[in-house]
C-alpha cells in the first residue's frame, strides 16, 4: 500500500487529522521533548476522541504498523514515537473536569500536568504530580509519578481512582478497584503496556498554597548538606517534601546575580502543612544558613512550574535512574566528586523522596514495586547544543555507574534510557510475573510494545 493510500484509509475513519511526511505540520508534530531522539513515523493520528483512538488502534493492528502512544511526549527515551510506524497522538485530547464536591478530577489522556494544576487549584485542591508542568499526565501516571507532594499524598497512582482504556482488541473498558481490578492494578506503574488510557480520574486533596522553594549552598558543602539531608528528611513529617539537587544556578530571576552560573547543592522544598507551622519545620534548614534561602509561601502550581523555563522542549537529554534506600558515606563522597564535574549548566542530579505516604502502600498493591525505596535518584546530562551533549551523557552514565552499587538494583521506569529487558525486570521485581500474565490477558500479541515492555512471551 502506498503512503498516501495508507493515510487516506485511516483519515477516512477519524475525526482528527492524520499526518504523513508530506504534511506541513509533520515535523512539528513528530518532534519530541528530548531533541536527542529523532524519529520519523509513517503516520501520526491526531485523535480528538475515544472513537478516534479505537479506530487508530484497529488500524494499527490490521496494517501491521508498529504503534506508539504519545501523551505529553516527555519520555527521555522517546517512547512517544516510533520510526516508520503509527503514532497515536493524544495531544489534542486535553481537558480537565473538576468535581469540587466529590473532590475528583477527570483528566483526558493527553493532558499536561500544569493543566490539571490550573483546573484543580481554582478549588483549593490538588493531586500529586511531577516537578515540570509540561510533562504529560499519561506517561507520568502510568509509570508511578513522583513529585513535590509524594511524601504527603503518595505517588500519582495512589490518587488514581479510575482509568478509561482502549485495549489492544479495540474494546473500551473502565478499570477501578472494583471493575477490571487486575487491569487497574497493572496500570498503576506498568507504563503504556496495557492499552491507551483515554481518561484518568484522580482523587483530589485540599492543598492550595505551600511553603517551599529552593535553598542552595556552595558546592564545597555538598558532603555536609547531603549527610544532613539523608538523616533529616526521613524523620520529618509527611507534609514536608524536598528533593536534593546539584545544579548550576540559572542566570535569571529570582536568583541574585552573584550566584548566576555558580554550581551549588541544595534542596527544593514543599511543605504542604499549615503555613503557621512552617517556620518551625524549616528551623533546621535555616540553621544551616543557605546562601540562597528561597523559601516562601506560594500557590502549589507556582512551585510545580518554577523550573519550566529552565527546561523547555528541544534540549538534548540523557538520564539514568536508580531506587535508593540509604545514602551511605561512600555514596555521599561520590555525589560530591561528580558535583565538582557538572559538565553543562543544565546537567543535574536529583534525589526525589519516595517515602512517607508512598511507602505506606504495599509493594504488591500496585504494579509499582519499589515501595521500600526512600529516593528515586536520577543523574541527568542536558544541553541545548547537540555538540555539547556527549560529555554530559558520559557524566550521567559514569555518575550512575559509580552509584549503582549503593542502589536497590532497579530504576524508575519513567526515567530509564537505553537499558534493555533485564532492567525492566529489575524495575518490577516480584511484580513482573503478574504483569506478564496480565499482558498475556490484555495484549497477547504485544501490540503496545513501544514502552518499557512487559513481554507476554
Ligand atoms: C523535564 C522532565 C521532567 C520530569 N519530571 C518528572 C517528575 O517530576 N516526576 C516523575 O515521576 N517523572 C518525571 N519525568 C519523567 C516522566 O514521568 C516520563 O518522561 C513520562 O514518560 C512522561 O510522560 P508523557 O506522557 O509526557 O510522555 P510520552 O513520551 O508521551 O509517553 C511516555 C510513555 O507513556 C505512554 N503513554 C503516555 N500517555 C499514555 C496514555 N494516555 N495511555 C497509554 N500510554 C501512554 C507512551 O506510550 C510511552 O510509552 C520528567 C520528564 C521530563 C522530560
Amino acid at each position: 500500500m502506498t503512503e498516501a493510500t495508507l493515510r487516506q484509509e485511516l483519515a477516512g475513519s477519524l475525526r482528527g487529522d492524520v499526518l504523513d511526511a508530506s504534511h506541513p505540520e509533520y515535523d512539528e508534530a513528530r518532534a519530541l521533548y528530548n531533541a536527542m531522539i529523532d524519529r520519523r513515523p509513517r503516520l501520526i493520528a491526531r485523535c480528538v476522541d475515544v472513537a478516534d483512538v479505537i479506530e487508530a488502534v484497529r488500524f494499527g493492528r490490521e496494517s501491521g504498523l508498529q504503534i506508539a502512544v504519545r501523551g505529553g511526549g516527555h519520555s527521555g527515551a522517546g517512547l512517544g514515537s516510533v520510526e516508520d510506524g503509527l503514532v497515536i497522538d493524544l495531544s489534542l485530547m486535553r481537558g480537565v473536569l473538576v468535581d469540587p464536591g466529590e473532590r475528583v478530577a477527570r483528566v483526558l489522556g493527553g493532558t499536561l500536568l500544569g493543566e490539571v494544576d490550573h483546573a484543580t487549584h481554582a478549588f483549593g485542591l490538588a493531586a500529586p504530580f511531577g516537578i515540570i508542568s509540561t510533562t504529560g499526565v499519561g506517561g507520568l501516571t502510568l509509570g508511578g509519578g513522583v513529585g513535590n507532594l509524594t511524601r504527603t499524598l503518595g505517588l500519582s497512582v495512589d490518587s488514581l481512582l479510575a482509568a478509561d482504556v482502549v485495549l489492544a482488541d479495540g474494546s473500551f473498558v473502565t478499570a477501578t478497584e472494583d471493575r477490571n481490578d487486575d487491569l487497574f492494578w497493572a496500570l498503576r506503574g506498568g507504563g503504556g503496556n496495557f492499552g491507551v488510557v483515554t481518561s484518568f480520574t484522580f482523587r483530589l486533596s485540599p492543598v492550595s498554597t505551600i511553603v517551599g522553594g529552593p535553598t542552595f549552598w556552595s558546592l564545597d558543602r555538598t558532603e555536609e548538606i547531603l549527610s544532613w539531608y539523608r538523616e533529616f528528611l526521613p524523620t520529618a513529617p509527611d507534609e514536608l517534601n524536598g528533593f536534593f539537587a546539584i545544579h548550576t544556578i540559572p542566570p535569571a530571576l529570582p536568583f541574585p546575580e552573584q550566584f548566576h552560573f555558580q554550581k551549588m547543592c541544595g534542596v527544593v522544598w514543599c511543605y504542604a502543612g499549615a503555613a503557621a507551622a512552617a517556620d518551625e519545620v524549616y528551623r533546621p534548614v535555616r540553621e544551616l544558613e543557605p546562601d540562597l534561602p528561597g523559601l516562601m509561601e506560594m500557590p502549589l502550581p507556582a512551585l510545580n512550574s518554577a523550573f519550566d523555563g529552565l527546561y523547555p522542549a528541544g534540549d538534548h537529554w540523557y538520564w539514568r535512574s536508580d531506587y535508593v534506600a540509604e545514602i551511605p558515606d561512600a555514596a555521599v563522597a561520590i555525589h560530591a566528586d561528580f558535583a565538582e564535574r557538572l559538565p553543562t549548566p543544565k546537567s543535574t542530579l536529583h534525589l526525589y523522596p519516595a517515602d512517607g505516604a508512598a511507602a505506606r502502600v504495599a509493594s504488591d498493591a500496585t504494579a509499582f514495586s519499589y515501595r521500600d525505596a526512600r529516593w528515586v535518584q536520577v543523574t541527568v546530562g542536558v544541553d541545548p547544543d547537540p555538540d555539547n551533549v556527549q560529555p554530559a551523557k558520559q557524566w550521567a552514565r559514569d555518575y550512575w555507574d559509580a552509584l549503582h552499587p549503593y542502589s536497590m538494583g532497579g530504576g524508575y521506569v519513567n526515567m530509564l534510557m537505553d537499558e534493555g529487558q533485564e532492567r525492566v525486570r529489575s524495575t518490577y521485581r516480584e511484580n513482573y510475573g503478574r504483569l506478564a500474565e496480565l499482558k498475556r490477558k490484555y495484549d497477547p500479541d504485544n501490540l503496545f510494545r513501544v514502552n518499557w515492555n512487559i513481554s507476554p512471551d
